[in-house]
């Protein structure tokens, strides 16, 4: 899929880069980024546009989380397992502590972005593997586990 920029200028990185332009801004924000042409755009949202999101912190367990078993420590502790999370068909996922001291632990700062990587969202909501807060001056993860929420939403940016 061929992608183009949110400035319009042609890519000084290759077309396989995470940004198309690895010059940064005083604030630490790239000053270039890759969208969807308008023409892929133009092709309907699946979402709607919505233009801005806030940092609230990675999500929390969907189930109760257990302890591990003693096999489990033994088998997972140079992972930095520290609890499992039960999911009622069977599976289950493993969480590290760092994960569950992020939880909810966002610096609740709203950011704007341009108008084509709002439409490119609306139009691939997995587009995009992190996003930028200019609460925190960095780029972090979207996604289900995600650290980011729609403005005035509980939905996960980039779901
Ligand atoms: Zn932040």
């Amino acid at each position: 899929m061929t992608r183009c920029t949110v400035s319009g200028q042609a890519a000084v990185e290759p077309e396989d880069a995470s940004v198309p332009n690895a010059a940064k801004r005083s604030d630490g924000q790239f000053v270039d980024h890759w969208v969807l042409c308008e023409t892929e755009r133009a092709k309907g949202f699946v979402r709607p546009v919505r233009d801005g999101y806030v940092h609230v912190g990675a999500p929390g367990a969907k189930f109760p989380l257990r302890e591990l078993t003693p096999e489990e420590h033994e088998r997972y502790d140079r992972f930095g397992y520290v609890k499992f999370e039960a999911y009622p068909d069977g599976a289950g996922m493993f969480w590290t502590q760092d994960r569950l001291d992020k939880i909810g632990k966002g610096c609740g700062t709203r950011t704007l972005m341009p108008q084509a990587i709002a439409e490119t969202y609306a139009r691939k909501p997995d587009y995009y593997g992190s996003t930028f807060c200019c609460g925190c001056g960095k780029y972090l993860p979207v996604g289900s586990y995600g650290e980011f929420v729609w403005d005035g939403t509980a939905e996960r940016v980039g779901t």
